[in-house]
């Protein structure tokens, strides 16, 4: 195997296979993509509302997670974990997407302290065309729930030029509020004080190799230039963080939180050993987990996953990389 150095290898064992949690209902996809564009938020088409899930005996609770890292929220938020789930993900106006919250009725909402005045792009959605159909669908009705302009990747410079001065004109509108609201922070912020009641050891997840970098002081939030500069960790991240921060500074030890690698993370929840449904592309087979990445790079693309098969004419061997890998467990 070419990437042998780079690899974790299976030692014959197949731990995956007696986890009591292994259902045929409970599969989870192994899918890496990278999205660096913004406003990442809107970006995540393929996810469902979660709303988080603080469990009364849990230890620890992960409150804070770089979305672009789709199995690994997929994990996270598979229902099939014993800790605590503070993150949530919002996709209609009724979950709270593109909703504000006031501490007092005619104050501002938190986006002025979070997000300040500086998050016009929110109102511009532009679609790359990779995208499948039922994906652009998806990102359109989302636009339509937070009011922003759409526009395709290869549109001409004119109409991007149009549809970026319809977008500055509804951000204008609206008070200069991030378009996808500010709700979702204050129900996080409920999350997280209910996990700290029950003593819960938080856990902040970054991005490879970056462990604690990135992070902006909550009085800077408004200020900083952008939060999506791709540093450490997601830019909703960077908000939730300094608040952390804050917290921790203000209240005591309570809040003290573990910064941990995304990397540590994914090889937790996708053992070596496991039996997985792999796609090679044409077809899914039933295989076996032989190679994680040592490290997952920054860019998904450059991580390899090696699988298997278990069919027992062709012992079928592929890797594919962190972009592309497409497993779930059988
Ligand atoms: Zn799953
Ligand atoms: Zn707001």
């Amino acid at each position: 195997m070419e990437e042998e150095n780079d690899m974790d290898q299976a030692h014959g064992s197949a731990r995956g296979t007696s986890k009591p949690w292994k259902k045929h209902e409970d599969r989870c996809h192994l899918r890496f993509t990278a999205r660096t564009n913004k406003p990442f938020i809107l970006e995540r088409s393929e996810y469902e509302t979660y709303r988080g899930h603080i469990r009364e005996g849990a230890e620890e609770c992960y409150v804070s997670f770089p979305g672009r890292y789709v199995s690994g929220w997929d994990a996270l938020t598979s229902e099939r974990q014993n800790y605590s789930v503070a993150c949530l993900f919002l996709c209609t106006p009724e979950d709270g997407l593109g909703q504000h919250y006031r501490e007092e009725a005619s104050g501002p909402c938190l986006c002025h302290t979070i997000y300040g005045e500086r998050s016009f792009f929110s109102y511009l959605l532009v679609l790359p065309g990779t995208l499948t159909d039922d994906e652009v669908t998806r990102r359109r009705e989302i636009a339509k729930h937070v009011k922003a302009v759409v526009i395709r990747e290869d549109a001409t410079p004119e109409a991007r030029q149009l549809a970026e001065e319809e977008a500055r004109k509804t951000w204008n509108e609206n008070g200069r509020v991030a378009s996808w609201g500010c709700q979702g922070f204050q129900d996080w912020k409920e999350n997280v004080e209910e996990a700290v009641k029950l003593k819960q050891r938080l856990k902040v997840v970054f991005f490879p190799g970056q462990v604690g970098q990135g992070k902006v002081a909550w009085e800077d939030l408004r200020h900083e230039l952008d939060l999506w500069d791709d540093i450490g960790c997601e830019g909703d991240q960077k908000c939730e963080i300094a608040y952390l921060d804050k917290m921790w500074k203000e209240k005591g030890d309570d809040w003290a939180y573990d910064s941990v690698d995304v990397t540590d993370f994914l090889k937790d929840e996708f053992k070596v050993g496991g039996d997985v449904d792999a796609f090679d592309g044409q077809q899914w087979w039933n295989g076996t987990l032989l190679g994680v990445p040592k490290t997952v790079p920054k860019d998904p693309r450059d991580a390899k996953w090696v699988v298997q098969s278990q069919d027992s004419k062709s012992r079928k061997l592929w890797s594919s990389s962190s972009q592309t890998a497409r497993l779930r467990w059988q």
